[in-house]
């Protein structure tokens, strides 16, 4: 019970208790905390407090009377799905849709009439979506096995892959890769956090990969 509350404390802050009149009139409020992964990271990680985006993105004009912009943070990388959908999730590497640089950007900046040079700096932790249904109304998206996910992805740097997480309707299951390649399940609706084999067959709906040098 203490713990629920907490969880309600905390996720409060970011969606409403609604009265439900369905329900008893004793407890009759209940908390709709439904939504994508990614919009979570994103308030979480990202915008709430930017502790953990997955890169910081900063642009460079040409133009030496420009005012330079603040740089932005990219919550998460994105995936061509196309390509994941028919060579399946081994070549994630090439699905990614990551460019260290964009040259030749029209600049943003109000009346400026020079071009950018875009630079994207992967940080610490990188969140993969993976959510590759082709549309939002199919419950289910591509399955594989945890082995089947990369252990290595390049961006600048080499990350390694800590975490994959399964998503099965109204419901999200986090997976835990430890260094030694052993694999930890933690499912909120089960008492303990248990092993797995990396034979586990899941329908991934993110990867999260850590640098392996600064
Ligand atoms: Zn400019």
């Amino acid at each position: 019970m203490e713990i629920l509350c907490e969880r309600i404390v905390l996720l409060n802050e970011f969606y409403p208790l609604v009265k439900d009149p369905e329900l008893p009139s004793i407890k009759p409020y209940k908390l709709i905390a439904e939504d994508s992964i990614t919009a979570m990271w994103k308030y979480l990680f990202c915008y709430f407090e930017p502790t953990e985006p997955s890169a910081i993105r900063s642009s460079e004009c040409n133009n030496s009377e420009c005012i330079p912009s603040l740089p932005t943070y990219v919550p998460y990388f994105e995936v061509n799905s196309r390509i994941i959908n028919t060579k399946g999730i081994q070549v994630l590497q090439d699905a990614v849709l990551f460019n260290e640089h964009y040259y030749n950007i029209k600049c943003r900046q109000k009346n400026c009439p020079g071009t950018v040079i875009e630079t994207t700096r992967p940080y610490f932790h990188i969140f993969i979506d993976l959510d590759t249904r082709t549309h939002h109304k199919k419950t289910h998206g591509l399955k594989c096995q945890l082995a089947d996910v990369p252990v290595t992805l390049n961006f600048v740097k080499q990350y390694r892959l800590i975490g994959v997480i399964e998503y099965i309707p109204g419901h999200f299951i986090g997976y835990c890769r430890k260094p030694s390649g052993q694999w930890l399940k933690c499912d909120d609706m089960q008492l303990n956090v248990e092993g797995c084999d990396e034979t586990t067959v899941i329908t991934p709906i993110g990867a999260i990969y850590i640098a392996l040098s600064i």
